[in-house]
């Protein structure tokens, strides 16, 4: 049991979590099925990330993505669109969260884990500001790369290089890959994280990220042009496993825009009096404070099985500086 009352960090953030950090329950021994059904309950029937994901990706297929007939050869009209697929909710997103936790402040500081606010005036970020260059890295950068993953992608399912599923075909395939798509995402950013952490790739283009120590919704996928060609290797996947283009899209909301979710600064979204939404998540919010644990997320516990995972607990911090001590001597 963690004591919290001798936590030589708790003065360090405006507010925290009370019990330690959690893990996805399916990975513990003897099972607890019924944690096992709160932990899935509470990510997929509430309004979370994964749910705004999910709605994103279902309106984006119903409305706006070409069909893949149209997509056999590169042509401007498609392209395009799977542009502004990427470019309008990523804006929307971080800007209406931005707007309303920062700087019409909708909130205060309630459920804010930094006290500080977001940097202005330092040399550290592109243009001088933390939110310029977080918009910068994010827009010109991220999406750019992103997009021509996906160019490749639904030209290759158009033209039926890739195994491709329709609803009609396999309607159970389709729910459990659906199901599944985020723990692949969480495998495979636990290893890229992690190699972007070895100390050369670190310096010359994690730190991009790493700027941030102190988040905010345009933080999320803020990175390095070298790391998001890496981060976002995540959806090839679909050139391998049977998916259908609203598995890729139900992927890509959640590669692109649950990171702004997860690096608003806030564990929750108060609308009135109520809390509307989870947003932050203090397991990735400890990896930008103390670099050197949780690279993973909190659904598939390779940081457990490794001896990274901080649970926000004193005795994690000690652990995490001794290892980022030997790591770099
Ligand atoms: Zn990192
Ligand atoms: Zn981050």
């Amino acid at each position: 049991m963690t004591d919290f009352s001798q936590d030589a960090e708790a003065a360090r953030w405006n507010y925290r979590p009370v019990n330690p950090v959690g893990l996805n329950p399916l990975f513990v021994w003897p099972p607890r099925p019924a944690a096992v059904l709160r932990w899935y309950r509470g990510a997929w029937l509430q309004l979370t990330s994964l749910t705004l994901c999910l709605a994103l990706a279902v309106a984006a297929y119903a409305w706006f993505l070409p069909p893949l007939e149209a997509m056999q050869s590169f042509a401007p009209g498609w392209m395009f669109r799977v542009w502004l697929l990427n470019m309008v909710p990523q804006i929307l997103v971080a800007g209406a969260l931005h707007w309303w936790l920062y700087m019409r402040k909708g909130q205060g500081k309630y459920k804010k884990f930094d006290r500080r606010d977001l940097t202005r005036d330092n040399g550290t970020f592109t243009f001088r500001n933390q939110v310029w260059d977080n918009i910068w890295w994010t827009l010109g950068s991220a999406m750019t790369v992103c997009t021509v993953y996906q160019w490749l992608i639904y030209w290759m399912m158009a033209n039926g290089w890739v195994p491709t599923i329709t609803w009609a075909q396999a309607p159970v395939w389709f729910v459990v890959w659906m199901f599944f798509i985020p723990m692949w995402s969480g495998l495979h950013f636990y290893w890229v994280h992690r190699l972007e952490h070895h100390p050369k790739l670190y310096k010359h283009v994690h730190a991009v990220h790493h700027r941030n120590v102190n988040i905010g919704p345009w933080s999320g996928i803020s990175n390095h042009w070298y790391e998001n060609i890496l981060y976002f290797t995540t959806y090839f996947i679909h050139l391998v496993v049977p998916s259908h283009p609203l598995h890729l899209l139900f992927h890509i909301y959640f590669q692109q825009v649950s990171p702004i979710l997860s690096h608003s600064g806030f564990e929750k979204i108060k609308a009135g009096e109520t809390e509307a939404a989870k947003t932050g998540d203090f397991f990735h919010q400890l990896h930008h404070r103390y670099f050197e644990c949780n690279y993973g997320t909190s659904e598939i516990p390779f940081d457990k099985w490794f001896g990274t995972f901080h649970d926000g607990s004193a005795e994690a911090t000690t652990c995490t500086r001794a290892y980022k001590k030997q790591m770099y001597t």
